[in-house]
């Protein structure tokens, strides 16, 4: 461990436990330095200061990581569930013991409010709680034969080396809901986490280590995102690659997997409609609408992008919303008051503004925002627009941003076809107090998570995931074993 680094890191992030600012990577049980001895900066997006240094590590470091892992594996799926299961546990006790460490960390690599970090603490640890439980739970089958003399057995057995590439929006969560269910189905994992927000993935390697999960289970490196990625993908000895993050890289690691036939799971973009239809509880719809638009400043992917409001209640609902908007707080996610950080970077930022300009010059208003705030160069003020239309680039695109762009429909097919003019299909969500048509717009949206009369979804006992464009597989729940087990049938012949 770097004592230097240490000792500058616990100046800009205070914390209970200094130990867990890890900035090596960890391979075969050892936190190392990368080869080259060269580093990669941490930044603090609220502020653009450094927070740290972690080793830029790439290909050598990466197939080491490789070996070293799949070493472990066959061993690592030889223990009982029993104890894979109770090590899970451990580390699920670590994490939650460290919870408010981990919360300031997050807020001081990605930037949202301390509140969300704690809670996106909580909902990563469920994800190891939930997964220490179903590890004792990988049935096989006997399934009934069709000839006297013999009998059929399906076996569940772990894939083997599992390649996790993670995103820097949730960076602790979106590692657990992938390291988990792989350690309880008896894989090992060599991580990737985003290089914006690497300590957050660090230190959760590191309590995974206190844990008492043995060397070589899980490994991490940040670096060379290219040579890492390359590497990560061509390698025969990863089984599976499982990755959260754009649509564009997603299509990009399937292609690359495809030589060496890799199992892929996909969790990527979204471009969420939020429908209000006239019957709907108003105020309700303005609460859902501001918690699944300007959560982490509209930096997660199932953030609603286009907000579809009938005509006869598009007013109120504007006002309401509006009122609710002006109220949240702008700053850095370290204070107490805040409700909205900064976006990741200057870049992001830039971005965003330039769908919001894009839309007015094609007709949108704004009704509050609309431009980068005074608070620092990655700050976004809340913005609402209104009169959009699909010709405009944030109708399409994900806009990862907290804007709330409002669409004015008159008819519920109409809203059902606006709502899934998009290649995404990750997270809807609507609100109607009308049964027959909360049963009709359920099974009519083309998404894999639709939120009815609700806007917060997620939660480890539930499949999460899209469809289309948005993805394959399912993470969490008794389906997010599956992504990590085979199949094995085994025939028995010869029985007298
Ligand atoms: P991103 O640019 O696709 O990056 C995601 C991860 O992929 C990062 O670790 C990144 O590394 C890595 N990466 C980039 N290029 C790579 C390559 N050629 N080879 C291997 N790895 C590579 O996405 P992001 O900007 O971090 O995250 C935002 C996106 O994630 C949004 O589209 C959001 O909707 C999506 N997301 C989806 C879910 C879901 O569950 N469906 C959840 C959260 C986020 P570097 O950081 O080093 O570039």
């Amino acid at each position: 461990m770097n004592q230097t680094i240490n000792q500058n890191l616990g100046q800009t992030i205070k914390l209970n436990d200094p130990s867990l600012l890890q900035t090596q990577a960890f391979i075969d049980g050892q936190w190392i330095n990368a080869d080259s001895n060269e580093t990669l900066p941490v930044i603090n997006p609220a502020n653009n200061q450094l927070l740290a240094s972690v080793a830029k590590c790439g290909q050598s470091e990466t197939r080491r990581m490789i070996d070293a892992a799949h070493r472990a594996q066959k061993l690592w799926a030889t223990t009982t569930a029993k104890e894979r299961a109770r090590l899970l546990r451990n580390w699920y006790e670590l994490i939650i013991n460290n919870q408010e460490d981990l919360a300031q960390i997050i807020t001081a690599e990605q930037g949202k409010p301390l509140s969300e970090s704690r809670a996106e603490i909580t909902y990563g640890s469920n994800y190891v709680e939930w997964f220490s439980e179903e590890a004792k739970r990988i049935y096989g089958d006997l399934i009934p034969a069709p000839t006297a003399n013999k009998r059929l057995m399906v076996l569940k057995q772990p894939v083997g080396v599992v390649a996790c590439i993670t995103p820097w929006n949730f960076p602790n969560a979106m590692l657990t809901r992938k390291i988990a269910p792989a350690l309880a189905a008896g894989c090992t994992v060599v991580c990737k986490p985003a290089s914006a927000t690497p300590l957050s993935a660090l230190a959760l390697v590191y309590l995974a280590e206190k844990a008492g999960i043995p060397k070589g289970v899980v490994n991490i490196v940040v670096g060379n995102t290219q040579e890492i990625g390359d590497e990560l993908t061509s390698n025969p000895l990863v089984k599976k690659l499982t990755f959260t993050g754009s649509t564009q890289i997603g299509k990009q690691l399937i292609e690359k997997c495809a030589d060496t036939v890799k199992r892929t799971s996909m969790e990527l973009g979204g471009n969420a409609p939020f429908i209000v239809f006239e019957n709907a509880d108003i105020d309700a719809a303005v609460e859902g609408a501001v918690a699944s638009k300007y959560r982490n400043a509209g930096q997660t992917c199932v953030c609603s992008n286009r907000l579809l409001v009938q005509a006869s209640v598009y007013e109120e609902f504007t006002k309401k919303l509006a009122l609710a908007v002006k109220l949240l707080k702008l700053g850095n996610g370290s204070d107490n008051n805040t409700n909205i950080g900064p976006l990741i970077d200057k870049k992001a930022a830039e971005d965003v503004c330039n769908l919001i300009d894009d839309a007015v010059s094609k007709g949108a208003q704004i009704v509050t925002g609309g431009a980068r705030a005074e608070a620092g160069d990655n700050f976004v003020q809340p913005t609402i627009l209104t009169d959009v239309s699909p010709e405009m680039r944030l109708f399409s695109e994900e806009i990862f941003g907290p804007v709330a762009p409002l669409i004015k429909f008159e008819t519920e097919e109409e809203a059902v076809e606006l709502a899934n003019d998009t290649e995404f299909g990750l997270a809807a969500y609507f609100y109607s107090q009308n049964n027959n048509q909360i049963w009709r717009v359920s099974e009519q949206l083309e998404f894999g998570i639709v939120g009815v009369n609700e806007g917060i979804i997620s939660n480890e006992m539930a499949p999460f995931g899209g469809i289309k464009e948005s993805g394959q597989g399912r993470e969490g729940s008794k389906y997010g074993l599956d992504d990590y087990l085979e199949l094995k049938y085994v025939c028995l012949g010869g029985i007298e």
